[in-house]
């Protein structure tokens, strides 16, 4: 296993939606197995296969709820149902999320607070995740990435260009930059 280097917003993987996943080969499993150890070094709640350069609909999600009871998998091929979004501002206080490929930045936004997502694991069974809350955002945030859909795009327009503005400094919104966890000092 290894930990492998997360492409950085303007990297053309992250852009364009993934292929599905045919048959799962060992080259899948041990892509898989290296998605958690990402996951877990940088550390994140999730990570999609176009963050590591695979374009391929596969997300790997990790979350531990205020009680403590651990939830992760992964979930190839899925689909995502959504309650509709409630109208309004988000609160910065409740509603900010990161993105492990725009490292060290979060910014509110609105998502559903419902989803269904179907999809199979790595055996070809089928799952199902019902979830809401925190659960719901990881998931959505995830299925994005697999839709070529970074947070950032969804931002209102006051806090897009303040997104745009930092990929400009730090010479994102190109190809070609990565982070590497454990090796490149970022605050993810
Ligand atoms: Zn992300």
């Amino acid at each position: 296993m290894a930990v492998l280097p997360i492409r950085i917003m303007g990297d053309p993987v992250l852009h364009a939606p993934a292929s599905p996943v045919g048959e799962v080969t060992d080259e899948i499993r041990a892509l898989v197995a290296d998605m958690f150890e990402t996951m877990d070094a940088a550390p994140g709640v999730g990570l999609a296969g176009p963050q590591v350069g695979a374009a391929l609909r596969i997300y790997t999600y990790s979350y531990t709820d205020d009680e403590g009871l651990p939830w992760r998998g992964v979930i190839l091929n899925p689909e995502l149902w959504m309650r509709p979004l409630e109208p309004g501002d988000p609160d910065p206080d409740e509603e900010s999320e990161g993105c492990l490929s725009f490292p060290g930045e979060r910014f509110p936004l609105r998502r559903s607070e419902e989803v269904l997502v179907t999809g199979t694991d790595l055996d070809g069974n089928a799952v199902r995740i019902h979830v809401d809350g925190w659960r719901a955002r990881i998931m959505q945030h995830e299925f994005d990435h697999l839709e070529g859909i970074l947070y950032v795009d969804r931002l209102g327009d006051g806090d897009w260009k303040t997104a745009q503005k930092i990929a400009r400094k730090r010479g994102w919104g190109r190809p070609g930059n990565a982070w590497t966890p454990g090796i490149d000092d970022i605050e993810a």
